[in-house]
């Protein structure tokens, strides 16, 4: 199968507690029922704005949550259910880099150290070997082997993103979840961190998750893309499919919103979206975007629109498709 990870109807809520007792008074649903499938070598970017669960979506992979409800088919054995002992094989092949490398990367531990720790951890190589093999991924995020003695804060913001990518490196992973690895970075700094991702990807046969808030910062780095909003996937696409020919209310909205990339671009008029994003607590009947959806119909406040294929790999949950 060419596919890598398959996520089946994947369910996150967190319990709302409250009072003097913590009695659970209400569900957060972050992530609602969601579905997509990662195919081996490519990079899948996940989008939606702050609070729509691609984060959730991310660290429940991991298992750094515990899923409520779905399936999460890893080289199609399903690792939702597994204890930690059983999970263990897998922790080395799924890998997170974080949004923030500051907080990610211990202060008190030169990089050489916090690069080797893997290896220890999982009681690997000999010490000229673990050494040897730091320099080497420093080198392959285009750092000087030399600053391997050198602590966290002696690097700038692009640097150490670079060094928490190295250490996602470090056990071979096969898939790397992003979590919006270059959102805290200046603009000219996270292209230049794209353009190193994408060349390990190619070095190291990598798969990616790459979770991003808006459809800019996908657009080069991506193949394929999911749009999310409130916890729901809204459309799943190719990326060329998506930018050209977006079906989703939703994704339109977002797309009028990025700058145009090449002068011959048309010019997309700018979809202003009333009101706010609802809670996830509370969130709307039926089509969870009906309160803001330009296009939305009587019929989308009452019933849930299912993700369906309309084109072969083009999926998208919207009545106006029906
Ligand atoms: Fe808008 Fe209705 Fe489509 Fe939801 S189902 S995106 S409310 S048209
Ligand atoms: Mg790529």
């Amino acid at each position: 199968s060419d596919v890598l990870l398959e996520v089946e109807g994947l369910k996150k809520y967190f319990p709302v507690k409250a009072g003097l007792l913590q009695k659970t008074v209400g569900h957060i649903k972050a992530v609602d029922d969601v579905s997509f499938a990662i195919k081996k070598g490519e990079t899948f970017g996940l989008v939606g704005e702050s609070g729509c669960g691609k984060s959730t979506t991310g660290r429940t992979l991991i298992r750094l949550y515990e899923p409520t409800d779905g399936k999460i088919l890893f080289e199609g054995k399903d690792i939702s259910g597994l204890n930690e002992k059983q999970l263990k094989p897998y922790r080395k092949d799924i890998q997170m880099v974080f949004q923030d490398p500051y907080s990610s990367l211990n202060p008190r531990k030169t990089v050489g150290t916090i690069l080797e720790e893997p290896f220890r951890v999982h009681k690997l190589y000999s010490k000229a070997e673990r050494k040897e093999r730091v320099e080497h991924l420093l080198e392959k995020v285009g750092l000087n082997p030399d600053l391997r003695n050198r602590y966290p804060h002696e690097f700038s913001g692009g640097q150490r993103q670079r060094i928490g990518i190295a250490r996602a490196l470090t056990l071979n992973p096969k898939l790397i979840i992003g979590d919006e690895p270059v959102s805290a970075l200046d603009v000219s700094i996270q292209s230049q961190v794209l353009n190193i991702m994408d060349d390990l990807q190619k070095d190291f046969g990598l798969t990616y998750l790459f979770i991003a808030h808006d459809l800019g910062v996908v657009k080069h780095i991506s193949d394929r893309i999911g749009v999310m909003y409130l916890g729901r996937m809204m459309e799943v696409a190719p990326k060329r499919e998506l930018y050209s020919n977006p079906l989703h209310p939703y994704t339109q909205a977002l797309l009028s919103a990025v700058p145009k990339s090449h002068p011959s671009e048309v010019k997309k008029e700018r979809i202003i979206l009333k009101g706010d994003v609802p809670s996830p607590s509370n969130p709307p009947t039926g089509c969870v975007f009906h309160t803001r959806c330009p296009k939305a119909m009587d019929h989308c406040k009452v019933e849930v629109p299912k993700l369906q294929e309309l084109e072969p790999g083009h999926f998208v949950a919207c009545h106006l498709y029906n």
